[in-house]
C-alpha cells in the first residue's frame, strides 16, 4: 500500500476517529499483554492477577497486584512518535475521537485533548474504591503501599481500592463504550492502530464506521480479522508509519525537497 496514497485520505479526512490498542506503546517500553512477547503469554498466573473475581476474594492476589502496580513500566514511560503522530493530527483540526484500550494515559500525557480521548478499559494512573466508587490519583495509594501497607483500603469506607481499570470479569462501563461507538459512527476515516481487533465490543467500532461510510486503515505488526476488508493495511512499525502519514502529502513531499 502507497503510504502517499493514505496520507491523501488523511488530508481529505475531516473527522478521524482512532482505536488504539497495546501495539502503539510497546515502543514506550509497555509489554503487550497478548502479543508474542506479552506477559500474560510469558506469564498465565498473571492474568488471574487481572481477574476481578480473585481480586475481591483473595488478599494475597491484592497484595500482588500492589507490588506489580508499584512496579509498572508504565511509570517511566514517555510517549513515542506513534502517540505524538495522533496529536499531530488533532493539533491539524482533524481528529474527531481518541478510543483507546490503553490504560497508560500516554496519549494525554503526548498532548491530545483528556475530552478526546475515550478509555475503554479505564485508566491505572487513578484508583477507584469499590466499596464507594471514590476515585483519585493512584500515586496516593501507592505511596501507601511504599510506606509498608500492603492491601491499603478506602480511607472513607473501609472498602476495597483497585486502579481505575476494566478487569477480567469486570464489566465495561455502558456509557464509554456508547460514546465510542457514537464517535466511530460519525468518522470519515477510522484508524486502528497495534490493537488485533480481536476484543469486543471494542472492535466492533470497525464495522460501525465502515458501515457508515468511513475509509478504514489498519496499522498493526500482526494480521486482524478485519484486514480483508480495510481500505489499506500497514504492517510496519507504528512509531515510523503513524508520523509518515500523519503529517500530510504537502509537508511530507516538502521535507523530501
Ligand atoms: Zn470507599
Amino acid at each position: 500500500m502507497d503510504l502517499d496514497e493514505v496520507r491523501g485520505w488523511i488530508d481529505d479526512a475531516r473527522r478521524i476517529v482512532a482505536l488504539t490498542g497495546a501495539g502503539i506503546s510497546t515502543d514506550s517500553g509497555i509489554p503487550d499483554f497478548r502479543g508474542p512477547q506479552g506477559v500474560w503469554t510469558k506469564n498465565p498466573r498473571a492474568e488471574k492477577l487481572s481477574n476481578i473475581h480473585h481480586y475481591l476474594s483473595d488478599p494475597e492476589v491484592r497484595k500482588a497486584s500492589w507490588q506489580s502496580r508499584l512496579n509498572s513500566p508504565a511509570w517511566n514511560a514517555s510517549p513515542n512518535p506513534g502517540h505524538l503522530a495522533l496529536v499531530a493530527l488533532e493539533r491539524r483540526g482533524k481528529l474527531h475521537a481518541l478510543i483507546t484500550q490503553n490504560i497508560d494515559e500516554l496519549h494525554q500525557l503526548a498532548g491530545n485533548s483528556p475530552e478526546r480521548v475515550i478509555e475503554v478499559h479505564g485508566t491505572m494512573r487513578k484508583f477507584m474504591c469499590w466499596g464507594c466508587g471514590m476515585r483519585g490519583p493512584m500515586q496516593k495509594v501507592l505511596e501507601r503501599v511504599r510506606a509498608g501497607e500492603p492491601d491499603p483500603k478506602c480511607r472513607d469506607c473501609g472498602g476495597i481500592l483497585k486502579s481505575d481499570t476494566i478487569s477480567f470479569g469486570q464489566q465495561l462501563v455502558p456509557e464509554v463504550i456508547d460514546r465510542a461507538m457514537q464517535a466511530a459512527g460519525e468518522a470519515d476515516l477510522f484508524i486502528a492502530v497495534g490493537t488485533s481487533l480481536q476484543v469486543y465490543p471494542v472492535a466492533g467500532a470497525f464495522d460501525i464506521a465502515r458501515g457508515a461510510g468511513a475509509k478504514t486503515v489498519i496499522v498493526n505488526a500482526e494480521p486482524t480479522p478485519y484486514d480483508a476488508v480495510a481500505d489499506a493495511v500497514l504492517s510496519s512499525s507504528i512509531s515510523e508509519v503513524l508520523p509518515a502519514i500523519a503529517r500530510g502529502r504537502e509537508s511530507a513531499s516538502r521535507s523530501l525537497q
